[in-house]
């Protein structure tokens, strides 16, 4: 019952998970070899790269988007597909923004937060990408204190007019959603969406790619050319570009003067159950997503083929789990009891990008060099709403690119030895708190 069968269909050279068991297509792009011009070049093809490639194809720019390994293979292509109008640093976002927008700091935040939907949507529905893309999402409490922080969530979407989507439920009202006796509250919004990110992904490289955009796999950036018209270079190539885009988020190692001790890694571990059959509407009948509201969280919600996918917990050294199902299992059968000893199909590990105040970090490394990298967990629609962001940039209208460049952020001195035991410490801190509120 307890097997792992990691063997179902095998992945072409991406890390083993149920996302890629049912990728809808395997992606197949060349190289890089020899030397290409472009408007844009692009180094990174996950959410960050690809939607950024998008939006300036479609915007009639000429881009060529370079990923080490294959288009989706890291953070987009392995989290928990969860659909967020969480831009992560909110708060931190309002008092620096204060500065800039003064009192109109509310309301772009608060049109932020959802734009990444819109984007999303519309893409999905313009190039008919197939991605699982689904409405509803349960953020749950588990104590009083949880419920507060709820009730303020849900009275300012009251105020914005957003009182058809969202619904504040008791422990009852949850039980009526969800085959679970862990929460004694709810937030249900039905605007947070949830969808298969890696067929998203290499649907959106795809759309890319019909409107004209290069895309290189197995092609690493080993160093990036600065100057009046600046380059990156790979092993067996060089593209020449009038402007560069770093979006290699964690996974890279470049312009190390200026990035590092910015950025750090913290590793999040997901598994999916074998296809749940009639349980599956049984424990989850309305197919939410759903988040609890603890530091660090469980997140769970149904697959296409009614799997649980079941993600928690973070480990800040840096390294990989070494058993991310014997982890993750007390956590679901603790949250549905009725799976004590389901068996795990696919377990998996990716790290994602901490920033210390959470703020996604965009900038120049010089005139026509750019970087946007950090979404600490909520990169789904964040990385979307940054691609659009760095695409009016690029295209001259810097207004909210601005906005986000202006924000201060901490530099960890000796970044690659300090970063990952202060994140560690830091949330070691911020758990005790949950623990006493
Ligand atoms: C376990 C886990 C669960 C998550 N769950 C959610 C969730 O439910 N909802 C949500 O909103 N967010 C979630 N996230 C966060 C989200 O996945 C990321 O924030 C987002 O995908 C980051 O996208 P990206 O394109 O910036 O980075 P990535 O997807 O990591 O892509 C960076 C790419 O750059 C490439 N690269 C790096 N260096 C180079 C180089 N030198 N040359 C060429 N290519 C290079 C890498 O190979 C990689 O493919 C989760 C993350 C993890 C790890």
């Amino acid at each position: 019952m307890n097997a792992i069968n990691q063997a179902v269909k095998p992945a072409v050279e991406r890390a083993p998970s149920y996302y890629s068991a049912s990728l809808n297509f395997e992606t197949d792009y060349p190289t890089l070899q020899g030397s290409v011009t472009v408007d844009v070049a692009i180094i990174g093809g996950g959410f960050t790269g690809i939607a950024t490639a998008v939006e300036l194809a479609e915007r009639g720019l000429k881009v060529a988007v370079v990923e080490t390994n294959k288009v989706g293979w890291g953070a987009s292509g392995r989290n928990g597909g969860q659909v967020t109008g969480s831009l992560s640093g909110d708060e931190a976002m309002r008092k620096q923004m204060r500065n800039t927008l003064g009192d109109e700091v509310d309301d772009f935040i608060w049109h932020l937060r959802w734009r990444g939907h819109e984007i999303i949507k519309n893409r999905v529905a313009k190039y008919g990408i197939d991605c699982d893309l689904k409405h509803g999402h349960l953020h749950t409490a588990m104590k009083a204190s949880h419920m507060d922080e709820l009730k303020a969530t849900y009275d300012e979407a009251l105020r914005r007019g957003m009182g058809e989507d969202v619904t504040l439920l008791d422990a009852a009202g949850v039980r009526a959603q969800l085959s679970s006796d862990l929460y004694c509250g709810a937030l249900k919004n039905t605007r947070n969406m949830h969808l298969h990110p890696l067929n998203l992904c290499i649907g959106e490289a795809k759309a890319a790619e019909s409107l004209g955009a290069l895309i290189f796999e197995h092609s690493e950036v080993l160093d990036i050319v600065h100057g009046p018209r600046p380059a990156v270079v790979t092993k067996g190539g060089r593209i020449e570009a009038k402007q560069v885009l770093l979006a290699g988020d964690v996974y890279h190692k470049l312009e190390r003067r200026k990035l590092k001790g910015l950025i750090f890694p913290a590793m999040g571990g997901i598994v999916t159950t074998a296809p749940l059959g009639d349980l599956a509407k049984e424990i989850n009948p309305q197919d939410l997503a759903v988040y609890d509201c603890r530091f660090v969280l469980d997140y769970y919600r149904l697959t296409a083929d009614g799997r649980l996918l079941f993600g928690g917990g973070c480990n800040y050294s840096g390294r990989d789990s070494r058993d991310i199902a014997g982890e993750l299992r007390p956590c679901i059968e603790s949250t549905f009891p009725q799976l004590k000893g389901v068996q795990i199909d696919y377990q998996w590990s990716c790290a994602m990008g901490i920033v210390m105040n959470r703020i996604p970090q965009l900038g120049k490394l010089s005139s026509n060099v750019w970087y946007c990298q950090g979404y600490s967990g909520h990169g789904i629609a964040t990385t979307h709403i940054m691609g659009e962001i760095m695409a009016k940039a690029i295209t001259g209208d810097l207004e909210q690119y601005d906005t986000f460049a202006a924000c201060k952020h901490i530099k960890v001195p000796l970044g690659d030895q300090l970063g990952n035991p202060m994140l560690a410490a830091g949330m070691w801190y911020y758990q005790m708190l949950e623990k006493l509120r």
